[in-house]
């Protein structure tokens, strides 16, 4: 395929975990895929060769997306490497560096999370949303898509990291917030919601997930995979939801059904 015709996402952090996985579905559908990382390059290197083999092709670019000019880099090389941005993936995320009891909670951690996981994907939405419309008007992109990777810390508390659960919450109202904004212009919006997926970031809580996970916390009885959420952004991006936006789509075993 030529790469003018290729459609090009921006999927942040997509060195490891649930950014990978996206990151090699869509290049199985034939996409570009500008694969953005923080820190760990050798990881996003893998990533690269995994979207080559896949039939995709893609370029890796380093950008803190808690910071402002790092962003505007961000889209600027996305947009020098592939010409186009037909979908932005705000994957990138982190757990606080400590679970501590939210009443001894610092305020340093609180505004570390809330920077990567809210502050940051929503101007790095804001900054590629103008960049969509106008590419959409010059008739260069026809169907240009955001999807957010949320969570199901958006409605469940958990006390010991209630940092990441308000900045998750926050990405469910941003969800809303652009889909209502961007449909005039053509620009669908939604959110896929994890429930426990096996990557680096609940590595650290392994054991307590594997005996809740056999003690029936999900309908289905076993680990997410970061696949699993790739399949999910990939079906979403190959146009399978035409007429929904805003929407919500939960990839966690069914562990938001509520159950007697
Ligand atoms: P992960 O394995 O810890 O990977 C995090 C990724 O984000 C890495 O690629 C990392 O880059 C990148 N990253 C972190 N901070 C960044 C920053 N400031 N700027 C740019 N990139 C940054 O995490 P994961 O489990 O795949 O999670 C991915 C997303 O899914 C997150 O938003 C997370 O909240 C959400 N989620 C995860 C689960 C789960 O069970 N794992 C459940 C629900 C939702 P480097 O490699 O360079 O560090």
């Amino acid at each position: 395929m030529s790469e003018s015709k290729r459609q090009a996402a921006l999927v942040t952090g997509a060195s490891r975990g649930i950014g990978r996985a996206i990151a090699v579905a869509l290049a199985g559908q034939g996409w570009a895929v500008a694969i953005n990382y923080q820190s760990n390059a050798a990881a996003a290197g893998d990533t690269l060769a995994q979207v080559r083999a896949a039939g995709g092709t893609g370029a890796v670019i380093q950008a803190d997306i808690a910071g402002a000019a790092d962003r505007e880099r961000l889209l600027r090389e996305t947009l020098a490497h592939f010409g186009r941005l037909d979908l932005l993936v705000n994957n990138a995320g982190m757990a606080p560096r400590q679970r501590i009891d939210m009443l001894q909670m610092s305020e340093a951690s609180y505004d570390e999370v809330m920077a990567v996981n809210l502050k940051g994907p929503f101007f790095l939405t804001q900054a590629a949303a103008r960049i969509m419309i106008d590419l959409r008007a010059a008739g260069t992109i026809d169907t240009p898509m955001i999807v957010n990777i949320g969570s199901m810390s958006a409605y469940t508390s958990s006390t010991s990291r209630a940092e990441y659960c308000l900045s998750k919450a926050g990405m469910g109202m941003m969800t809303a917030l652009y889909a209502d904004r961007l449909a005039e212009y053509g620009i669908n919006v939604y959110e896929v919601r994890p429930g426990i997926i096996d990557t680096d970031m609940t590595s650290a809580a392994k054991s307590r997930y594997d005996k809740r996970i056999a003690e029936g916390l999900a309908p289905i009885a076993r680990w997410g995979q970061p696949e699993d959420v790739g399949r999910a952004v990939a079906a979403i991006a190959a146009g399978a939801l035409p007429f929904s936006t805003g929407e919500v789509i939960n990839v966690d075993g069914g562990i938001h059904l509520q159950r007697l």
